[in-house]
């Protein structure tokens, strides 16, 4: 276990950089050579930190850049120094767009409006020293239902507009998989097909070639070869993570970023009839030895894995005991031999031979691991590690 500073002694999530260096290049060689990344970045890398994962990747050969769901996340990256593309893969509303031009992020369209109002800041912002161009991505509606133009006629009509606006660069074209992360693949043959016809469709009767082409998520970098294209957008599979228990774990190797551990402070034993926590969902029926350890729903530790989901201490799996409440829960730790206060807790990783992972969590919770990920809140500070040093430290404190 690394040493972390005073101050995280009560919780932090390890996030090791090392193993999402290795994801990225397993990314890499699981995709065609002429096919670079995109690296999803949204909601602070999936909880993880968004910031130095960008510089742990941002100058790989295969990396082509980040995309983010938000203006204000794809700032946070660009005046923390980072130079490659960035693309917000939301809609975007216009307080926002002189921001990112002057700042170089490009933008995904899919309304007539949007144009319109993109250009006029353009034109405003440009003087005839220097002339501002947006750069956008064309988003498709395959068969996700979201955001996106449809593949017809009227898209068709939507992109020669795009193409109307001298101020306006279009720099890509993508759609999104609804169900690539299923067994039944034959929506989403539908939907990389509808998208290729259409992408054809529109280089040949509009003369143009779009330089950035793109489909794959996570699941459809492992499933779908036939996907790839100019590039592919890897979001969950960077942190080790899989998108659903039905892709093939064979296909790609994942290493898991991010750990999150705590310490035990305080023991007790308890005899038969002890009621544990809010509401006494658990009462004892025979001596028992219990620990508390100082992580809660306040951390984004589901309260839905109270009575379900174990934790490790010193190599041993120990369930939790009733309700987790804002900022504590309780452990048993009957078997536990030599347990003691301050025992390393480790409630996501590894300890010995026991592992607990996001997925395992993400499913006794009802939820899923995206979700868990996202939710690990503010009172984690994070630790980054390379070669087992600590790279960075990051916490919220100031915050409060
Ligand atoms: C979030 C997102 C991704 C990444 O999805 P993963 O399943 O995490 O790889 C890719 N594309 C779009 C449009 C997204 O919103």
């Amino acid at each position: 276990m690394i040493n972390v500073k005073g101050g995280y002694e009560r919780v932090f999530a390890k996030i090791n950089l090392d193993a999402a260096l290795n994801n990225f290049n397993n990314i890499v060689s699981s995709i065609d050579d002429n096919t670079k990344v995109l690296a999803v970045l949204k909601t602070d890398a999936y909880g993880h930190g968004a910031v130095p994962i960008a510089r742990l990747l941002e100058n790989q050969p295969k990396l082509y850049g980040f995309a983010l769901a938000t203006a204000e996340e794809a700032l946070i990256l660009r005046n923390s120094g980072i130079i490659k593309p960035l693309l917000v893969l939301g809609y975007t509303f216009p307080s926002s767009y002189e921001n990112l031009i002057l700042k170089d992020v490009s933008f995904t369209v899919f309304r007539e409006d949007m144009l319109e109002d993109l250009a006029r800041v353009c034109r405003n912002l440009s003087s005839t020293e220097y002339q501002y161009k947006v750069k956008v991505h064309i988003k498709v509606d395959t068969g996700m239902g979201r955001i996106g133009i449809t593949p017809s006629d009227d898209g068709i009509e939507f992109v020669r507009k795009v193409m109307e606006y001298p101020e306006i660069q279009i720099e890509g074209l993508f759609t999104h998989l609804a169900k690539a992360d299923e067994k039944d693949r034959a929506y989403t043959e539908k939907q990389i097909k509808i998208f290729k016809d259409f992408a054809n469709r529109i280089e040949e009767e509009l003369g143009i070639k779009i330089p950035y082409k793109h489909i794959s998520n996570s699941a459809g970098i492992i499933e779908y070869r036939e996907a790839n294209m100019d590039l592919v957008r890897a979001g969950i599979i960077l942190y080790g993570l899989w998108p659903s228990n039905e892709v093939s774990k064979e296909k790609i190797s994942l290493k898991p970023v991010l750990s999150l551990h705590s310490k035990i402070v305080y023991i007790k034993k308890i005899p038969p009839g002890t009621s544990i926590s809010y509401g006494g969902t658990f009462i004892s029926d025979k001596d028992m030895v219990i620990a508390t350890v100082p992580v809660g729903y306040g951390e984004g530790y589901p309260r839905s894995l109270s009575n379900k989901a174990e934790v490790l201490i010193r190599g041993q799996r120990c369930k939790i005991l009733g309700r987790i409440c804002m900022d504590q829960l309780m452990v048993d730790v009957t078997g536990v031999e030599d347990v003691a206060e301050s025992d390393t807790v480790t409630l996501i990783g590894q300890d010995g031979s026991e592992y607990i992972s996001m997925e395992e969590l993400g499913e006794i919770s009802g939820r899923f691991n995206y979700e868990m990920a996202c939710d690990f809140g503010k009172r984690i500070p994070r630790v980054f590690t390379q070669n087992n040093k600590i790279l960075y430290t990051k916490d919220y404190y100031e915050d409060f």
